[in-house]
């Protein structure tokens, strides 16, 4: 399951990027702004769900990661410091942000 099309964070919110966008961005060999691919794993069935994430160099590795599992919770996963579980996993009861 590829995620598609590539978002973008802008501040913290997701967006999702048209692919007019999209690619401009890519054809855009001098810009800062470039695609990367960051796959989340449910920690319970390994399921994987890669997406494709517009960055920039100063966004760092743990940042990125941070992007894509904010990501995530907006498709129902529940990604927390519990742990990064898939919509069919998410523990019982578990609503969107109820452990925060
Ligand atoms: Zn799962």
């Amino acid at each position: 399951m590829t995620d598609k099309p590539a978002h973008e964070f802008v501040g913290h919110e997701v967006k999702t990027l048209p692919d007019e966008a999209f690619t401009s961005i890519v054809r855009n060999l001098t810009g800062p702004r470039y695609p990367t691919a960051i796959t989340v794993y449910c920690d319970r069935c390994y399921v994987d769900h890669p997406g494709i994430y517009v960055v920039t160099d100063d966004i760092g590795r743990d940042e990125r990661l941070g992007f894509a599992r904010a990501r995530m919770r907006t498709i129902g996963w529940s990604c927390d410091e519990h742990g990064d579980y898939c919509p069919d996993c998410r523990p019982a009861g578990a609503e969107k942000g109820a452990w925060r």
